[in-house]
């Protein structure tokens, strides 16, 4: 591909209003506990962490680190949602697994290299909490029972993206779409999620045009509604319904490995009062 349209394809993945984590200013006092793993640690474990806390407010497409970059910080949040996309050479992206309120980032890969594997991307904005590595590894060497919650976040992350790679390969858009409207439902308390076309397009690896065309169909569908700059939940029990296998796999690990850190157990049933018609159901797009 000449340079050109390089150029071209990295326009279109890498709009401009993304920032860099450089740029980032801390954002005013916020619970830390808004995120469930810190929630979930011991006090004494908390205790050595909560000194080195800090609140960060994080612009949507905000990039955390690039591949290769190096590792500074652990991040828990709060209502922001992070992606972790692989980047190829040609610009096109991937997804690789997801991070929210369950759970941190930057730490996996911060053991021994500490670079960044992939891209880490705000994909809904909000507010994080984040650590210094250094504090994060000292606490982690001083106590056994956060080591071994940090073992069972890592054996979820793993499992996500083991259960992602196979799905990004098997599975039809629709399916993977509605596992990705679940997934970023379960890490937010509304029904409301601010995410636009152009995101979930690169997320799902495919053009805007066909994410624009399944979204259509989940609507007419009674499944979601849409509004400017996001979707609404409408049917949630019909999105599981839609969605792979894997979003079953996916949530089963997490809440295996981390009972208490995912979504509410009661969030389905809460969430899933709207049967789908079966005019609607007629409508919904072929799997
Ligand atoms: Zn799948």
């Amino acid at each position: 591909m000449p340079d050109w349209m390089m150029a071209l394809v990295r326009e279109r993945i890498m709009p401009s209003e993304r920032h860099r984590n450089a740029s980032l200013a801390p954002g005013p006092p916020l619970d830390h506990r808004a995120n469930r793993f810190l929630a979930a640690l011991e006090a004494e474990d908390f205790a050595v962490l909560e000194p080195d806390l800090e609140n960060m407010i994080l612009p949507r497409g905000t990039v955390l680190y690039e591949p290769g970059d190096p590792i500074r910080f652990t991040c828990f949040p709060h209502d922001a949602i992070v992606s972790l996309v692989d980047v190829m050479e040609d610009g096109r992206l991937a997804e690789v697994a997801l991070f929210g309120r369950e759970g941190l980032l930057g730490l996996l890969s911060a053991f021994v290299s500490r670079e960044a594997f992939g891209r880490y991307v705000v994909q809904i904005p909000g507010s994080v909490s984040r650590v210094p590595l250094d504090t994060m590894h000292a606490a982690i060497q001083a106590s056994p029972k956060l080591q071994r919650q940090v073992l069972a976040y890592n054996e979820a992350l793993l499992a996500q993206a083991y259960h992602t790679v196979a799905c990004n390969a098997l599975h039809p858009v629709e399916a993977r779409c509605c596992r990705w409207i679940l997934s970023t439902h379960d890490r937010q308390d509304g029904d409301t999620l601010p995410l636009t076309h152009e995101f979930l397009a690169e997320m799902l690896g495919v053009q805007r045009s066909t994410v624009s065309a399944v979204l259509r169909g989940l609507q007419i569908a009674g499944l979601i509604e849409q509004y400017r700059g996001g979707i609404a939940v409408v049917d949630r029990t019909g999105l599981e319904r839609g969605a792979c296998e894997c979003y079953r796999k996916i949530r089963y690990r997490f809440e295996k490995l981390l009972p208490g850190t995912y979504a509410e157990a009661d969030r389905s049933d809460s969430q899933s009062s709207h049967a789908v018609s079966p005019a609607a159901a007629a409508s919904k797009p072929r799997r």
